[in-house]
């Protein structure tokens, strides 16, 4: 009884998914849709009006280093991390750029000595971020040069290492792996916030890499941000974005500026956003039932497997929990050995492992786009899931 009922609820499945797959879902970008809702909750609290006389001039500082930089951004970027404790602030430069992919090629050209007779080599452990290599190959530039993997470098020549953690794609925690004299790191913290990971630490490398993007997942505002403790180097850097983009949207930096603080009232005077939660608590809520609907949607067969995270305390929010990533790398078992293939199949774009130095056995997936796009993405992956391939 029970298996003919089973039975038919997979043939039913499979009809709903014949009819659900005439569109295709999209889940291959990092697009953080997901905030949206949040955002509109706080009403009008995030609304900066701009006159047409203001962010006329390029100049925002000119007695900081970085003289675009709006001192308002810094402020608030500065407050930020001391209320999450994710990083520290005192004694580094502040550098501010059109988006922490800006930011990642001052580092390199601010890292890389101009008169080397051959180019630095860069690296990064796989899976590696998907666009490092674009970005870094796509001039080919006379000052660097994307070395690959960074567990297979031949440590006897100087480089830098790409170390992102969390890392996209799989979500590990990560240190640097060459173990080589010469080496220079950078480390790209994107995903380093508590609604994706505890906070264990306060993060204090030489350069630390943020971005908007997927803190309060304002993406579109292009705006990015880097910790620098040498000063020479945030000059460099500086000159980097000075040459390539005459400084950054002042006005983008006053919209971020808003938000970071926004954020960090809803902590500082919860009195004031009744009903709203905190942003990082909603954030964490949220990605934590992401997690719940995609582990769940797995486990239902044995065509999909996920990564397991370590369960560590936050010192932000003092809860316990395991790194809740906002992709997920997933891997296609048994038959299916090119899972973007057989998803896409099933009308669900993701990003072949492939393109992240890995096997195409794996995808990546984002976890950060609308409700109702990612509920329906839970609902094809079940079914994929309980079909069993
Ligand atoms: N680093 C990592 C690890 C990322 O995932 C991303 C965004 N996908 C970036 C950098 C780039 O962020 P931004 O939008 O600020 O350029």
């Amino acid at each position: 009884m029970n298996e003919v009922r089973v039975a038919k609820d997979v043939f039913h499945g499979v009809q709903n998914l014949s009819r659900a797959t005439d569109q295709y879902i999209n889940l291959d970008h990092g697009d953080p849709t997901m905030y949206e809702v949040y955002w509109k909750q706080m009403g009008d609290r995030t609304t900066l009006v701009l006159s047409g006389w203001q962010s006329i001039s390029y100049f925002s500082d000119t007695k900081n280093h970085c003289w675009f930089l709006e001192p308002s951004f810094a402020n608030a970027v500065t407050k930020l991390h001391n209320l999450v404790g994710n990083a520290q602030t005192r004694s580094y430069h502040i550098v501010v750029g059109t988006g922490s992919t800006q930011l990642f090629q001052a580092a390199l050209y601010a890292l890389c000595p101009s008169n080397a007779p051959e180019p630095m080599s860069i690296v990064s452990a796989a899976p590696f971020y998907s666009s490092y290599p674009l970005i870094i190959d796509c001039l080919k530039s006379g000052l660097y040069k994307w070395k690959g993997d960074a567990s297979k470098f031949n440590k006897g020549e100087p480089y830098i290492e790409l170390v992102t953690s969390p890392n996209n794609p799989d979500g590990s925690i990560r240190q640097a792996v060459v173990n080589g004299s010469g080496g220079i790191l950078v480390h790209d913290l994107a995903y380093y916030w508590p609604q994706y990971t505890p906070i264990s630490f306060q993060a204090d490398h030489d350069i630390m890499l943020f971005t908007v993007s997927k803190s309060t997942g304002h993406a579109g505002i292009r705006i990015g941000w880097a910790l620098v403790k040498d000063k020479e180097v945030a000059k460099k850097m500086t000159k980097f974005i000075e040459i390539s983009s005459i400084g950054v949207s002042k006005d983008s930096q006053l919209r971020a500026a808003k938000i970071l603080d926004v954020i960090a009232d809803t902590y500082e005077h919860t009195e004031k956003f009744d009903k709203v939660k905190p942003f990082f608590h909603y954030g964490n809520n949220e990605m934590a039932r992401r997690w719940r609907q995609l582990r769940s949607a797995v486990n239902k067969g044995q065509t999909f497997s996920l990564p397991d995270f370590p369960v560590e305390k936050c010192n932000f929010s003092g809860q316990r929990f395991g790194t809740q990533p906002a992709f997920a790398w997933l891997k296609c078992e048994k038959a299916v050995n090119d899972c973007e293939s057989f998803l896409r199949k099933h009308k669900i774009l993701t990003r072949s492992g492939t393109q992240f130095g890995s096997s195409k056995r794996y995808v990546r997936i984002s976890l950060i786009s609308h409700k109702e796009e990612y509920d329906e993405f839970i609902q094809r992956l079940s079914l994929l899931s309980s079909m069993d391939t």
